[in-house]
């Protein structure tokens, strides 16, 4: 008979030639378990999703409850459908009055198509400035300001008006002017591996944006729903976006995203033309019925409050000698190793020890953790010491290798 595992690389697209591929027979709360009797901690969260763990009863719940009220009705914006409309308040009650509105869509990629789309739309102007190292998403507006010539390249010609500068760099900011529609990055860099910028660096940038009228865009895409150790990363520097994007750990492990900016900015999606902005599954109620218990647990089992110990004790078990440099913040972190075929070699040893790490699109050197928020202290212990166990293996195969 025909494995799983033939079908899989025979029929399924594949986007790498050295796919994980971990045969998954279901996952619940921490734990992704093999079908061959595997049981894997899940310190990625599907790369930052499963912030409360793998199918957690509430979402589960809510999923159930609003199957067998309706699945979809039409595309968005047009009925008022529950679900949509109290996900999109409780997301209001999150945030400062200037971001208020609530555009849903279905992925991080769509919410930062439609902050572009919003931001040249809103100030008139064409340029939009991004990060290098930014990751955006993978459809052409996004690609087009992600900060990666090797991602870019082979799908050009890409969006004109775009101009990079260089993350947490003052210096740079002079490049931000009348001309700019928006500046887009992301408060805390994800796939440049856990890049932390300065407050002052922030506050010049909102600043600047000000000054010239641009519109400052927050991709709070991985950043969002208490990853960082705050609701949302921007909180720990003080400085508000004028347009947020949301998605991956806002639906719970159900596919949902969101651009959210003033009532006054997102008005303009509504003439010149009418219908600015369409989406058919958009703010799907299944997935707002999702998120929104998403958010009530997150809120009601106050399980940010418990990130900073999480953090300080990743910091405090996260030493080896191999290790370069640790950079976190919350329960996201990157463990740089001096380079990539060291790092790929940790993570297939952290695989042996049914321990899920990563590494980072434009950081291969680091491995990434972020489990879900729900990870006991124990449950961190214990996958820290199979890491640095995975570390010594490597080391111990190379020695013995060159003894031979
Ligand atoms: N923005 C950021 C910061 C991301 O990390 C990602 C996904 N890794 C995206 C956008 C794109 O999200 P999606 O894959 O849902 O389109």
């Amino acid at each position: 008979m025909i494995s799983s595992k033939e079908l899989f690389y025979a029929h399924l697209a594949q986007t790498s030639p050295a796919p994980m591929a971990l045969e998954v027979e279901k996952a619940k709360g921490v734990y992704i378990y093999g079908t061959k009797g595997e049981k894997y901690i899940d310190l990625i969260s599907g790369i930052s999703v499963s912030n409360l763990g793998h199918a957690h009863p509430n979402v589960v719940a809510a999923v159930k409850q609003q199957a067998d009220d309706y699945l979809h009705l039409m595309v968005y914006g047009e009925y008022i459908q529950g679900p949509q409309v109290q996900l999109a308040t409780k997301i209001s009650s999150l945030l400062p009055p200037t971001l208020n509105n609530v555009y849903f869509v279905n992925s991080g990629s769509e919410a930062n198509e439609g902050a572009m789309k919003l931001a040249k739309r809103f100030t008139g102007r064409g340029e939009l400035i991004h990060a290098n190292k930014s990751y955006h998403g993978s459809t052409q507006g996004v690609l087009s300001i992600i900060g990666s010539d090797e991602f870019k390249q082979p799908f050009e010609p890409l969006l004109p008006g775009i101009k990079t500068i260089e993350f947490n760099e003052m210096d740079n900011l002079s490049a931000i002017t009348t001309q700019t529609a928006a500046v887009i990055v992301e408060p805390i860099q994800g796939e440049a591996g856990v890049v932390i910028p300065t407050q002052e660096y922030l506050k010049a940038l909102r600043a600047k944006c000000t000054a010239v009228g641009a519109l400052l865009i927050f991709d709070e895409v991985q950043t969002g729903f208490g990853r960082t150790g705050s609701f949302w990363a921007w909180e720990q520097f003080g400085v508000q976006p004028d347009i947020l994007t949301i998605a991956k750990g806002m639906g719970g492990g159900m596919p949902i995203g969101a651009f959210i900016s003033s009532k006054e900015i997102m008005n303009t999606l509504t003439h010149h033309p009418v219908l600015g902005h369409i989406t058919t599954f958009g703010g799907h109620p299944v997935c707002c019925a999702a998120s929104l218990a998403t958010i009530d647990t997150i809120v009601k089992e106050d399980l940010i409050s418990a990130v900073p110990e999480k953090e300080a004790l990743l910091k405090r078990l996260l030493v080896h000698p191999a290790i370069v440099e640790v950079r976190g913040k919350g329960l996201l972190f990157a463990v740089e190793f001096e380079n990539s075929a060291f790092n790929f070699e940790v993570i297939n040893e952290c695989i042996k020890r049914e321990v899920i790490t990563d590494w980072f699109l434009f950081n291969d050197k680091s491995l990434r953790i972020a489990p879900p928020l729900i990870i006991t202290l124990e449950e961190l212990e214990q996958a820290c010491m199979k890491i640095i166990a995975a570390i010594d293996a490597v080391l111990t195969s190379k020695n013995s290798s060159i003894v031979q």
